[in-house]
């Protein structure tokens, strides 16, 4: 990692953006893409983060710096729990048990001192920064530099969140019918944070003070959505990002291997894929639950259960699903393992960054979201991209008593994605390869992605030029 040496002058110079994502890998990683993608182009990028959040994407910056191109990373403390109340162990945001998201997120505000004298020093010409930090917005508006505002997941989901005023206070279900897919919201399944008043204020002022959107998406995704965006506010699509500068996203070459081995022997479209994200917290009760479930389907599968859960199958399961199946109790190379030929159904939690490397890979999902804007990316995958089946149909399921969905519940859908005769299914299939075309057309050169950032760089370079004048 670097530590910093040098400062540079806002006017001379290549164009020098900075990049503050969320603490978290879903956040960083496609943060650090975009930083990488931007540097391809001489764009001089330098990704911020905390210490134990770097650690997810030091390798993969350093790699990259080594080949030459201007990239850095740099690191400021995580806020001090004696400011924060937080317990002093929480350094990330994977770290951070559900009910203490939010607060973590609000106390992030803390980071604004160390924040302003890195970037003083710094001085880039733009900050790319989160839409949940907007404290960023204002420690640049005071050092005169553009805030750019990270948006780290989907159209659908934002033109969803604007529209909700109108059902407010929210009945126990409604249908937003202004879209043109009409959705089902369940108010128990919206994120926890539009009940911060607070923070959707700051949010909102800090949007009235910077310069524009990046959205992680590209537009054929979700045409409508994204063109409506286009519409209220300068917006900028850098999706899909695993095939803007595809990288090692962490995890060590031989577990890769070990992952991969285990596919290229299993038949092509046999095994269901199931990963929930980096910050999955369920419950052990769940666990052997989709453990038994997958046991009795008798299908092929490749299972990830996060290593901070603590679990492990019980024993006899790893022997009597040998050969068919793989539990990796740690970390996949997930954007290889979708695009593998053997993987043909993925069930995911519609974590808004697996949903878009689905579509890069052309595979079919069954949702099964568990919290934040989840609920409303699996609606835009079913109903939107029309590339998904649902795990079960009607309000969210909580995992409040250890196992809301149940071993039946999982093998039942196993059987019937693979089984070929269940039409919703086979038509999700079908939705879902006509994606991977278009993903790839949109990084192209001249591609909607590709000339999107073409225009940002030009945008930042442009006021980089009217900055300078006024110094003249
Ligand atoms: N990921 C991975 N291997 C894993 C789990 C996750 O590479 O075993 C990556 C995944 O490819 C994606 C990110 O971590 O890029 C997770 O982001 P997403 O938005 O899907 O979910 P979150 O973790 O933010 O809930």
């Amino acid at each position: 990692m670097d530590s910093l040496t040098s400062s540079s002058s806002s006017s001379d110079g290549p164009l020098h953006i900075a990049f503050l994502p969320l603490m978290n890998p879903g956040n960083t990683i496609p943060a650090v893409d975009l930083a990488r993608h931007l540097a391809c182009r001489g764009v001089r990028s330098t990704v911020i983060t905390t210490p134990s959040n770097a650690a997810v994407v030091a390798s993969t910056v350093s790699s990259f710096a080594a080949l030459g191109h201007p990239i850095s990373l740099l690191t400021i403390p995580f806020p001090s729990s004696s400011l924060t109340g937080l317990p002093p162990h929480i350094d990330d945001l994977t770290a951070v048990p559900h009910d203490l998201f939010l607060p973590t997120v609000i106390s992030l505000r803390h980071l604004a001192a160390d924040l302003s004298a890195l970037l003083s020093s710094l001085r880039p010409h733009a900050l790319v920064s989160h839409a949940l930090l907007p404290f960023s917005a204002t420690v640049a508006a005071d050092l005169g530099i553009s805030r750019v505002i990270f948006q780290g997941d989907g159209a659908f989901s934002r033109v969803v969140f604007c529209s909700l005023g109108r059902y407010f206070p929210f009945p126990e279900s409604f249908t937003v019918s202004s879209l043109p897919h009409p959705i089902q919201i369940y108010r128990d399944c919206l994120p926890e944070m539009l009940n911060s008043l607070p923070l959707l204020q700051s949010i909102s002022e800090a949007e009235k003070i910077s310069m524009g959107i990046l959205m992680n998406t590209f537009r054929a995704m979700e045409p409508d959505y994204v063109d409506e965006l286009k519409s209220r506010k300068p917006t900028w699509c850098f999706g899909p990002v695993s095939l803007l500068n595809p990288a090692m996203r962490g995890g060590s070459p031989e577990e890769r291997d070990r992952i991969l081995g285990f596919l290229d022997r299993q038949p092509t479209g046999s095994v269901v894929y199931v990963c929930f994200g980096s910050m999955c917290g369920f419950g052990a009760k769940q666990l052997e639950e989709i453990a038994k479930g997958l046991e009795a389907s008798g299908r092929g599968f490749l299972w990830v259960v996060k290593k901070g859960l603590g679990w492990r199958p019980e024993e006899g399961f790893e022997e009597r699903t040998k050969g068919r199946g793989l539990v990796v109790v740690g970390w996949t190379p997930q954007v290889e393992v979708l695009g593998h030929v053997a993987v043909g159904w993925f069930v995911t939690h519609c974590g808004w960054n697996s949903i878009q490397e689905a579509a890069c890979a052309g595979k079919p999902m069954v949702t099964w979201p568990l919290g934040q804007d989840q609920h409303v990316n699996a609606e835009m995958v079913v109903e939107v991209m029309g590339a998904g089946v649902r795990m079960w149909e009607g309000p969210g399921k909580k995992d409040d008593d250890g196992a809301a969905v149940t071993a039946e519940e999982v093998a039942e859908i196993m059987g019937k994605v693979m089984g070929g005769d269940w039409e919703a299914a086979e038509k999700a299939k079908e939705r879902a390869t006509e994606y991977k075309e278009t993903a790839r057309a949109a990084v192209e050169e001249g591609g909607s992605t590709y000339e999107d950032l073409t225009r940002l760089i030009q945008e930042v370079d442009m006021r980089r030029k009217v900055v300078r004048k006024t110094e003249e």
